[in-house]
């Protein structure tokens, strides 16, 4: 049975992530491809209750955790009050440091003092703030419920309430954009003084909104050579304005405001993902949770995990992962480190492609450490594809 393959999982050597998806937001943005549904009080209520015993159902796992991630959909649609259960029940339930690093996502229509006090005084020490854009027609084409007023004093208020880190998210490439209204964005978050920004590009996905107006012919995306143009702009402008990237849309004014979290994805650290959808890493296995809710909740009230499906990696994967996600990062990728580890001898193997990627300025080969250029970070994704493993 699936949930008793889970029995066995070994201490890891490093600390894990906790994340807990908490599904609910007041309105299903257009271009939303996460797990999320609206739902009044009473379901929120019965939500809550749920994670929890999700959370008994992994009593005893072995793992020594420094983050927990609360992420969505809209955790800040919670109450303080369910939030401080859900982080109660964490540290009863799991090993969790004292100086454990909690991230909470939040969107600006959220935020007032009350909230921001009631936050902080729950430990949360690294706040998110769903921007997206302070174009007031950005806002309103990808459907957000904020104005950008209200941005503007979240960010505020957010930043004076004393957080550690305060970061704004951000999403560019939308249909028509041009590089002055994206630099206005830019020039307004910088302007606020966040510590850490995130920047995506907006992707269409199908089964969305916006997917379903592009397959009717209906949704114009912004062509590739102006999406470059912006990703340029983002990092130039970002870097010289002392936000220097350190993943591909990830930027922080210091290594002490990165993300501690997701530095654990990118680096093949285990964590534990409860709530719809959450995936889990861990040994050399990979597990998923149902991701609607239905069936989340009725493995749960069966007194399963409610887990969908899992694969094991193999040292190709493992390799192959190491190096896609490592060019995504601005310290690469140690060649030698994935040999050591799983045996791929990818130096050996990989030494005329290597060659050609450095002589067309995608990257730099500095020992056995694959970095990747400006250039190379745009088209990071097919890089590693190119690779024999
Ligand atoms: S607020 Fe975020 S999670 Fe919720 S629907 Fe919009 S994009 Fe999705």
């Amino acid at each position: 049975m699936l949930t008793a393959a889970f029995g066995d999982l070994p201490v890891p050597p490093q600390k894990a992530g906790l994340y807990l998806h908490i599904p609910f937001c007041s309105a299903i943005c257009p271009y939303c491809d996460f797990s999320v549904l609206t739902g009044g009080p009473r379901e929120r209520a019965h939500f809550v209750g749920l994670l929890l015993w999700e959370m008994c159902l992994w009593e005893g796992l072995p793992w020594h955790f420094d983050t927990i991630y609360l992420g969505g959909g809209t955790p800040s649609a919670l109450s303080p009050a369910q939030l401080g259960a859900l982080l109660e029940a964490s540290e009863q339930h799991f090993a969790v440091g004292e100086s454990a690093r909690i991230f909470l996502e939040a969107n600006p229509e959220d935020v007032d003092r009350r909230s921001l006090t009631a936050w902080r005084r729950l430990g949360v020490r690294t706040l998110s703030l769903g921007v997206q854009t302070f174009e007031a027609s950005g806002l309103e084409f990808l459907g957000r419920r904020h104005s950008t007023q209200q941005a503007v004093r979240a960010l505020e208020e957010a930043l004076a309430a004393g957080f550690d880190t305060v970061s704004v998210d951000l999403i560019y490439g939308l249909p028509g954009q041009d590089e002055a209204s994206w630099r206005r964005d830019l020039e307004r978050a910088v302007a606020l003084a966040p510590q850490h920004i995130s920047c995506y590009q907006l992707t269409v996905h199908s089964g969305t909104a916006f997917g379903f107006r592009k397959e009717r012919g209906k949704f114009q995306e912004l062509d590739s050579r102006s999406q470059g143009t912006l990703f340029r702009l983002t990092h130039e402008f970002l870097r010289d304005a002392g936000y220097p990237g350190y993943e591909v849309s990830n930027f922080a004014v210091s290594p002490g405001h990165r993300s501690r979290h997701n530095q654990k994805y990118w680096n093949h650290v285990p964590y534990l993902g409860l709530g719809p959808s959450a995936h889990s890493f861990g040994a050399d296995r990979r597990w998923w949770n149902h991701r609607k809710i239905g069936p989340w909740r009725q493995q749960l009230q069966a007194g399963e995990r409610p887990i969908e499906s899992s694969e094991t990696l193999s040292p190709e994967d493992h390799a192959l992962e190491a190096l896609m996600l490592g060019l995504r990062t601005a310290s690469g990728v140690d060649l030698r480190r994935i040999e050591e580890r799983w045996g791929r001898p990818l130096l050996a193997a990989n030494k005329d492609l290597i060659d050609l990627l450095c002589e067309e300025g995608l990257l730099h080969l500095e020992g056995s450490v694959l970095v990747p250029t400006l250039e190379g970070w745009a088209v990071a994704d097919g890089l590693a594809a190119r690779f024999e493993i």
